[in-house]
């Protein structure tokens, strides 16, 4: 799976690419549009892309850390945090990082 997949949403899906690419994501985005139309695979195509340590900017899907992220139920959003700085020295982090290792 790649975000080339997303032909239906091509300008999104390169938005979001060149993004992660050059380390410039905002710090929130709005999956908007008919029912149908991608929102949901868009949004976790970019949470995996952002931890899979496979691929840069991109997402294997075949990665333990894909398949957590496509499961839903134990998303590292720990390491996330790290990476803007809001979780850096807390006890909360340590205790999150023993259990999720970052991984990138
Ligand atoms: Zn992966």
């Amino acid at each position: 799976m790649t975000w080339t997949r997303f032909s239906q949403q091509p300008r999104a899906s390169e938005l979001l690419y060149h993004s992660l690419l050059n380390n410039r994501l905002a710090h929130a985005y709005l999956f908007a549009g008919p029912k149908g139309a991608g929102k949901k695979q868009m949004a976790l195509h970019l949470a995996k892309s952002l931890f899979c340590p496979e691929r840069e900017a991109d997402a294997c899907g075949a990665c333990v850390t894909c398949r957590r992220i496509e499961g839903g139920g134990t998303t590292p959003m720990c390491c996330l945090l790290h990476r803007m700085g809001l979780l850096s020295k807390s006890t909360r982090f340590v205790r999150c990082k023993k259990k999720w290792p970052c991984e990138r």
